[in-house]
């Protein structure tokens, strides 16, 4: 049998809604204390959470990352659960996500949970800075929504995933890759 091709994707923000789980728990944990407002995630362009929760600084929201409470609350972005297997039919899926120790831990165990046929690749954060040394080939596919991430990569079909945030706004000024907005349009842009 032919070998399939391999689509690379990224996770944070291109399959799952992190920026919102991040929101929601700061919402829950401090909407009691003093100086708090409400953290909204549509709002959120830093990549620390700086603008939207004021209250806390990075080192609390890499707590949230690597808990249970996040991957527990975390959703998928819309149909991105039901395209990529429907792609999977098409190609091999391999999730491709940058992470603490702990957080990569969890991650893995989600994705066997709600994408069980796909292959997890972590990439920590401690040994790596962007996901070049993933081996992608010219006739494989990526998809992240961070521009650093697809720049320092040879994959040869490399797109960017969503809406305009600090982390890829560069994109269109610098004419780098095709922006996909939605899950819809990957499927239609791959299988067509
Ligand atoms: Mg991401």
């Amino acid at each position: 049998m032919k070998n399939k091709r391999k689509l690379f994707i990224d996770y944070d923000q291109t399959i799952t809604e992190s920026i919102s789980a991040i929101c929601n728990l700061y919402n829950i944990d401090y909407c009691d204390k003093v100086g708090f407002i409400k953290a909204k995630a549509h709002l959120v362009n830093d990549w620390n959470f700086k603008d939207q929760c004021t209250l806390i600084n990075r080192k609390k929201i890499d707590s949230y990352f690597n808990s249970k409470r996040f991957f527990d609350a975390v959703n998928c972005i819309e149909n991105s659960k039901a395209i990529i297997n429907k792609l999977s039919e098409t190609f091999d899926i391999y999730i491709v996500s940058m992470g603490g120790f702990r957080n990569l831990l969890l991650k893995k165990k989600w994705c066997k949970e709600y994408f069980p046929y796909a292959k997890f690749i972590g990439c920590n954060f401690l040994f790596h800075k962007d996901k070049r040394h993933v081996p992608m080939g010219e006739n494989d596919i990526f998809i992240d929504d961070c521009v650093n991430n697809l720049i320092n990569n040879n994959c040869g079909t490399r797109l960017l995933y969503g809406d305009i945030f600090s982390w890829n706004e560069e994109n269109e000024k610098r004419g780098l890759f095709r922006r996909m907005w939605n899950w819809t349009e990957i499927y239609d842009y791959l299988m067509n």
